[in-house]
Formats: C-alpha cells, structure tokens, sequence
C-alpha cells in the first residue's frame, strides 16, 4: 500500500519498533564499533587527510597503504564480514557508525574502506557461504596477520551508469562488456569506469551481461581476482574530491573466471545489484552525513578559537546558521539509521538465523573450505536452494521499501552534505585560516555523494516507486530463474 494517508506506526517510525523487537541484538559491540572507528579515525586518519588530498590531487595513482594498514589493528576491513567467516560480524547498524566518524575526519580516506565494503556486499546479501569461508575468512584473516587484501564492485560502464543501476532503464542501456561461456566457467571482455578503488582492490565483485542481446536478463555478477591474466587498469581518475580513493577505468580482455566465481545465480544481476544498493546507500548516508558534520565541527571549532571566529560567533545569523546545520545533521544521521535498521532487521532479517546455517557452522572449518565443499555450493542445485531461501525469508515489497527507505536517506544526506559545507564556508568568508582549505575540500568530498550509488535523481525515482506508487521491484531472486548460459 503507498505510504499516503494513514500511515502505520511501522512505516512512520520504522527502525523503532524494528530494534525494538531485536533487543540486544543491534546494540551489541555497537559502542565498542564506535570508539574503535573514532580512535581510528582520529589518530590516523584525520592528521594526514590535507597531505593526502593534496598528495593525490596531483598524483591520481598516489594510494595511503600505510593509513589502510593501519586501520587493520581496529579491523577495519572485516566490520561486516560476518564472525563464521572469522570477521567483526556487524551489522550494516555498526558499517554506517564506521562510516560517519571516518568521514567526520576525511571522506577520501572513508571511502577506500566503504568501497571495500561494497566490494564485498554481493557476497554477503546472497548468503554466498561458499565465498564467506573462503575469500572473506581469507581477507579477516590476512587483517589479523596485518597484511590488508582490499575489494571493489565494478557496475558502471563507460556508456553506462544510471541505466544498469535501475531495472526499467536496463534494457535501454548500452552495454558493451559480455561474459562469454566457456568449458568450466566464463572469459569476461569489456571496461568498466569509475571504479572506487579498482586500481587497488585485489578482489573485485563485476557485472555483466552472458548475453549482450539480452542484458537485463542475463546480467550476472561475478567475483574477479585482479592478478588474471587479461586483467589490467587503463586509468586512474583525477578526481575532484575524495582523491583518497582512486577511480579507476578497468580493462578485461577474455578474462576467465570459473563457475564458483558466479555470484548468486547467472542472471541473478539484477537482483543483486539492487540489494547491494539497498545495503550501501545507507552507508553513502551515512558518508555524507560525516562530511556535513566535519564541516560543522571545523567551523564550530575555528568560530571559538579565534578573534575572527568569536566576533562572528556573538551574531545572530552565524548562531542560525549554526543550529541549522546542527538540526540537519541531526536529522540526516535518524534518516541513515532507521535505513540501516529496516534493511538489517526487515530485508536481510533471518539469513543469518536459518537452521541450515546453524548446521553448516557446525562444520569444521577446515572441511567447509576445502574443495568438495567448495565445488558442492557453487553446484546450480546449491544456487537454486539459496536463491528459494532468499525468497522465503524477504518479500519483494518489503525489500523494495527497504531499497526506497535507502535512497530516500542517500539523496537527502548527500544534499545535506553540500548544503552545510557551503555555509561552512560561507561563514568563514575569505580568512587565510588553514580551515578554509579544509571547508573546500569537505565541499569537493560531498559532491561525489549526490554521484555514486546511483545519481540523487535516481535515488528520488526509487522512493517514487517503493513509497510514493507502492511499486514492487524485483529485487530478490525470482522463482522464474532465467537461467542464463
Ligand atoms: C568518483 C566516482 C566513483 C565511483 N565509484 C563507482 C564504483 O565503485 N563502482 C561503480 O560501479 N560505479 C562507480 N561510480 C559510477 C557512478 O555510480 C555513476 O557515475 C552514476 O551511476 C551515474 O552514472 P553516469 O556517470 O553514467 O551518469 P549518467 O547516467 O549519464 O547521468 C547523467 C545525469 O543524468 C541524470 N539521469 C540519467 N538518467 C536519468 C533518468 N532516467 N531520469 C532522471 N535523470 C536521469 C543523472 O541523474 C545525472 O544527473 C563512481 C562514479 C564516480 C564519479
């Protein structure tokens, strides 16, 4: 039913009364999340944010190693790798914390570990266990050794962004990559652009098409290790904000992945591809909401440590303008939350709980990475029964409302972001202080939010659908599998 006139107490508080049925569940190691991502972050991340913009603004290749090594000792690479698999086992509840304090310090350097993250989630939304003990154990694990093993998600395509992200626009899009069938697996040929840390990632979830006739239908997602032959990296952006994080341009030429490199089922692209979104544009929320408040603390902090600052403070309009930011933070940070909270409690509700699951832990870990096991879940029976168990646990309208809760939070808090590091820097005028460079690059860093994960404007068209028409969009695994080659 659209969300018009006599909305539910569900719908109009959603995450409410969704962590309040979970209890202890969301609030576990949520504050020890936090303090961990705010040690991190202000300790490492923030003193070297100016030098490391700076330090990419002119080399695009330049990447802070160093600063991701760091971040290992707080387990930055594992918040959401689930704790079977060796990982912290958070929620996206704990993922979105992460991803404000970071941001609050630096966005770019935020984003190297969001990226990552995103990388991941194709293989965490399917419930692809397979892959959980094998490259997810292997990246918690390297972490603990203090060796970082970073992930990128490949989707857009040079004549190709908003359309493969939307499955109307789909098949009008003009794609041009294509994985073709071969004995034992696939070869993958095509570029893709605008890849956050495509250039430096070691694993990188791609999509495309087994069919290039047929896109929509055949959209698949495989796992890609960057070290195969065929694979290389054809530029690297210059960016104008969150230069951190490198965007890379990826070229695959006949690039042969197995058959248990298929995420999910083949075809099963598209799907994937809109859960995956539904999981990360909180975290793009939350990216943005962190930026917005960086802006405001800089701004606070320079307005009472200094005469300029304080003569300013004593005024009424700087007052307003401070409330104002404050207020739309505030609100900006509820909007990602209830976000994280549905999707967490509502559309991936019960993967994790599934007796099959909790018999599957029972076995030893070295036999559920060994190859039999392997082979045995990458088998179309094994896809067959995940995609089922999917179906059961989400309807597809509660998971298209999630979807619409998600980038409904992403289009407000990546405007919010732009609105409050303009008045940040507004207020503070012309001054030579150093807060000034920082203010602009907190505004460079919050245009890519209204970009990625899909543009504002189709994040708007998703809340039309999954709120304002009541639509259902077919975002988990249909019972009519394609099947495609
Ligand atoms: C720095 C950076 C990092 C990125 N990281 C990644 C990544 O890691 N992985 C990845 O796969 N992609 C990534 N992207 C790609 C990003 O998701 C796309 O840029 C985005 O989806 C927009 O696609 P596009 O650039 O082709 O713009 P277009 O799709 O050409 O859009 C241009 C404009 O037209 C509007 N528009 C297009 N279609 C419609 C429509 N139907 N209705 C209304 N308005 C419309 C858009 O909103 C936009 O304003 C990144 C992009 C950037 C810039």
């Amino acid at each position: 039913m659209p969300d018009t006139a006599q909305i539910p107490l569900t719908q109009s508080f959603p995450g409410l009364l969704l962590s309040a049925r979970a209890g202890r569940r969301v609030l576990d190691g949520l504050e020890q999340t936090h303090a961990r991502a705010r040690e991190f972050a202000e300790t490492h991340v923030r003193p070297r944010a100016m030098e490391i913009d700076r330090l990419a603004g002119s080399d695009p290749n330049h990447f802070p190693w160093e600063v991701v090594r760091a971040g290992l000792a707080y387990r930055m690479l594992s918040v959401l790798i689930p704790r079977q698999a060796g990982g912290v086992g958070g929620l996206l509840t704990h993922g979105v914390i992460v991803m404000e304090e970071l941001c609050a310090a630096c966005p770019g350097i935020a984003n190297i570990f969001g990226a990552h993250a995103l990388g991941a989630c194709p293989l965490l939304v399917t419930g692809s266990i397979g892959h959980w003990d094998g490259l997810l154990r292997e990246i918690a694990d390297a972490e603990l050794r203090g060796e970082p093993i970073l992930m990128a998600l490949a989707i857009t395509e040079p004549e190709a962004g908003t359309d493969v992200e939307d499955t109307c626009l789909m098949r009008r899009a003009r794609i041009t990559s294509a994985a073709r069938r071969v004995p034992g697996g696939y070869r993958l040929s095509g570029a893709k652009r605008f890849i956050s840390n495509g250039s430096v990632a070691r694993w990188i979830t791609v999509f495309m098409p087994t069919d290039p006739r047929d896109p929509a239908d055949t959209w698949t997602c495989f796992l890609l290790d960057s070290r195969s032959e065929g694979f290389s990296v054809s530029r690297v952006e210059h960016k104008m904000g969150q230069r951190a994080c490198p965007a890379a341009e990826l070229a695959l030429d006949e690039v042969f992945v197995p058959d248990e490199a298929v995420i999910g089922r083949p075809g099963d692209g598209m799907p994937i591809t809109l859960m995956t979104m539904a999981t990360s544009r909180p975290g793009v929320a939350a990216i943005a909401t962190g930026t917005a408040r960086g802006a405001y603390e800089r701004l606070l902090a320079w307005l009472q440590s200094t005469s300029d600052g304080g003569r300013l403070l004593e005024r009424q309009h700087v007052q307003l303008a401070l409330a104002e930011m404050h207020e739309e933070i505030h609100l900006a940070r509820q909007a990602y939350m209830d976000a994280a909270l549905v999707l967490d409690l509502e559309a991936l509700g019960g993967t994790l709980r599934h007796p099959m699951m909790r018999l599957y832990n029972r076995i030893p870990v070295s036999w559920r990475r060994a190859r039999p096991m392997r082979s045995l879940l990458s088998t179309p029976a094994a896809r067959e029964a995940a995609a089922s168990f999917l179906r059961r646990k989400t309807d597809a309208r509660t998971a298209t409302r999630s979807l619409a809760i998600s980038s409904m939070a992403k289009a407000r808090g990546a405007d919010v972001a732009m609105r409050v590091s303009r008045r940040a820097l507004e207020v503070v005028g012309l001054t030579d202080d150093p807060v000034r460079a920082e203010l602009q690059k907190l505004w460079r860093d919050a245009k890519l939010t209204q970009i990625y994960e899909g543009t504002n404007q189709l994040n708007r068209l998703e809340v039309h659908r999954g709120l304002c028409a009541g639509d259902v969009m077919e975002i988990v695994p249909s019972a009519r599998h394609r099947g495609a080659a």
